[in-house]
């Protein structure tokens, strides 16, 4: 084992871990392109990318679970994104003005033209880094300690000592096997069965189907409702109602929505909340 590529590596997790990281593990962009196609290979969009920093933060306020409108979690979580989203560019900073490698932080989800475009998968990052494993849960990362957390990547030309993957999965939980011997059910497959199916067998995940087409309108409600409100204003030949529609109720509410969260990425979360994995974290006075 190189040292001075441990020196180097514990230097750039002391600084995540200062600036809020909850968890810091490092993917080797060789193993990434093992598994992920051509196009979405951590090289294909930073050339000199030799280390992939997975940095993991953003554990929910135990007061949103609490709060009447489930709502109210997502507008939270927003929130918690956005940290993470800045925890990320303070790593990448930090890497290049101390350390002097070059380095870029890298979120994959994004719409462009109204297509899904996943570029690099921060899941097959985040297991490779050694941080958690999928779950029956959409396939959402657990984290061993604290369950569901929101991740980043900064690629960057350091050269570090990756992590290894977990050895056991977190998903499912003890608690869970017993519930699908006796009721061929888990919490989540319970909470949510419209989007969430699958089997567990001698304690593991048999299979497992997550319909992200089913999910994603119910858990974004302000950013469809707001595609669905413009597109009805757009097609209002009468400038009058056009005018009503602009500034009523209902689409000044998708707007603030939006402006006040700037990055919704989900509001529902009630698969998330009957998972027993973090739940301490989850449980207050
Ligand atoms: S986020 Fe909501 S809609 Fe989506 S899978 Fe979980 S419980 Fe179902
Ligand atoms: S509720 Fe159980 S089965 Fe579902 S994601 Fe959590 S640990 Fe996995």
């Amino acid at each position: 084992m190189d040292t001075r590529l441990d020196e180097l590596k514990r230097k750039i997790e002391d600084y995540a871990f200062g600036a809020g990281a909850l968890v810091v593990g490092v993917a080797s962009p060789q193993e990434v392109a093992k598994y992920a196609p051509e196009g979405h290979r951590p090289s294909d969009f930073f050339p000199k990318v030799k280390s992939i920093i997975v940095v993991g933060a953003g554990k929910m306020l135990a007061g949103a679970w609490k709060c009447t409108d489930p709502r109210w979690v997502g507008v939270i979580g927003g929130r918690k994104l956005k940290e993470v989203k800045e925890l990320s560019f303070k790593v990448a900073e930090f890497i290049e003005d101390k350390l002097g490698y070059y380095a870029v932080p890298y979120a994959s989800y994004s719409l462009a033209n109204g297509v899904w475009d996943p570029g690099i998968s921060i899941k097959l990052c985040a297991e490779l880094a050694g941080l958690g494993t999928r779950s029956l849960a959409g396939g959402i990362i657990l984290n061993p300690k604290y369950g569901f957390l929101y991740y980043y990547l900064v690629l960057t030309s350091a050269p570090l000592q990756p992590d290894s993957p977990l050895n056991k999965p977190v998903c499912p939980h003890p608690t869970c096997v017993k519930m699908w011997e006796k009721v061929q059910k888990t919490p989540c497959l319970r909470a949510c069965p419209e989007c969430l199916s699958g089997e567990l067998e001698n304690g593991r995940i048999k299979w497992m189907q997550y319909n992200r087409q089913l999910c994603y309108p119910r858990a974004n409600w302000s950013r469809i409702g707001f595609q669905k409100a413009l597109f009805e204003i757009i097609n209002e030949n009468d400038p009058e109602k056009r005018k009503m529609m602009i500034f009523g109720s209902t689409f000044t509410r998708y707007v603030s929505a939006i402006a006040n969260s700037l990055e919704i990425s989900a509001q529902c979360f009630r698969c998330v909340e009957v998972c027993p994995v973090g739940k301490n974290h989850r449980v207050k006075k």
